[in-house]
C-alpha cells in the first residue's frame, strides 16, 4: 500500500496536510497520535470511505484514487475493523461472516460457511457460531468482526482503535488474534493506543499530529527514542 501527497479537507478544516508513507506486503505498521490528528481519516481515505482532496493511494497495485477505479472491487480486497464492532444484531456470528461472502463474492452457502467456520476457529470462537452479538462479550464481538473481515480474504487489513471500546480484561484476546495475524504475514495498518502491541508487533510506527506524519521508524526508534518534542509529549501521556 502506498500513499503519496494525501490531503483531505472538510470545508475549511484541513485534516490531512500531505501524508506520504507505504506499507509493504506482509508488513505491520502502527499509527499513533493524539485524538483529532487525522488517523481515522487516513484509514478512511485508504478505502475511499472518504474521498481524498488530493494525492494518490495505491493498494495492492490498484490506484484507489483513479477516478475510473471500480471501488467495490478495491474494497473487497481491504478488510476494515472499527472501534465499534458493527455486527448485524439479528444475525448469528456465522451468518455475520457469510452474508458478505454470499452477496459480494457470490460464494454458495456451503463454501461461505466452510470459510466462516475456519475463520471463527482462527479467532478462537468455533463454539460461538450460533450465538447472536448480544450473547457475546465485547471482545468476542470484535473477534467476530475480525473473522468477518478475514472471510473476504483481504490483501490488506485496516484496524481503527479496535480495542479502545473494550473492557481492559478483554483487550488481550483481541490483541492476541491481531498478533497471530501479523505472524501469518497479513499486511496490516493499525491505529492503536496500545503501545506494548506497537512495540512488540509493528515493523514500523508512524506518529501523526495535526494532519502530518511527525516521525516514523521502528518501534525502538519512535516509541523507545522519539526525536521530536511532540512525539515525546504524546508518549508521556499514553505510556
Ligand atoms: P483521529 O482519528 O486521529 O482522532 P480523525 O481523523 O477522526 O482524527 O479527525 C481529524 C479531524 O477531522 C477532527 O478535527 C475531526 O473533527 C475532523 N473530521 C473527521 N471527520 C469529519 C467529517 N466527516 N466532517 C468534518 N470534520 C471531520
Ligand atoms: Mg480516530
Amino acid at each position: 500500500m502506498d500513499v503519496q501527497g494525501l490531503r483531505k479537507a472538510f470545508g475549511e478544516l484541513e485534516v490531512l496536510r500531505g501524508i506520504d508513507f507505504s506499507v509493504a506486503r506482509g508488513e505491520v505498521v502502527c499509527v499513533i497520535g493524539p485524538s483529532g490528528s487525522g488517523k481515522s481519516t487516513l484509514l478512511r481515505c485508504v478505502n475511499l470511505l472518504e474521498e481524498p482532496s488530493a494525492g494518490r493511494v495505491v493498494v495492492a497495485g490498484t490506484e484507489v484514487t483513479d477516478p475510473d477505479v471500480d471501488i467495490d472491487r478495491v474494497r473487497r480486497r481491504i478488510g476494515m475493523v472499527f472501534q465499534a464492532f458493527n455486527l448485524f444484531p439479528h444475525l448469528t456470528a456465522l451468518e455475520n461472516l457469510t452474508i458478505a461472502q454470499r452477496r459480494v463474492l457470490r460464494r454458495d452457502r456451503g463454501e461461505a460457511e466452510r470459510i466462516a467456520r475456519a475463520n471463527l476457529e482462527r479467532v478462537g470462537l468455533s463454539d460461538k457460531a450460533g450465538s447472536y452479538p448480544a450473547q457475546l462479550s465485547g471482545g468476542q464481538q470484535q473477534r467476530v468482526a475480525i473473522a468477518r473481515a478475514l472471510s473476504m480474504e483481504p490483501e490488506l487489513m485496516l484496524f481503527d482503535e479496535p480495542t479502545s471500546a473494550l473492557d481492559p480484561e478483554l483487550v488481550g484476546d483481541v490483541l492476541a488474534v491481531m498478533r497471530a495475524l501479523a505472524q501469518e504475514g497479513m499486511t496490516m495498518l493499525v491505529v492503536t493506543h496500545e503501545m506494548s502491541f506497537a512495540r512488540e508487533v509493528a515493523d514500523r510506527v508512524v506518529f501523526m499530529d495535526g494532519g502530518v506524519i511527525v516521525e516514523e521508524g521502528t518501534p525502538e526508534q519512535v516509541v523507545g527514542a522519539p526525536q521530536h518534542e511532540r512525539t515525546r509529549t504524546f508518549l508521556a501521556r499514553v505510556l
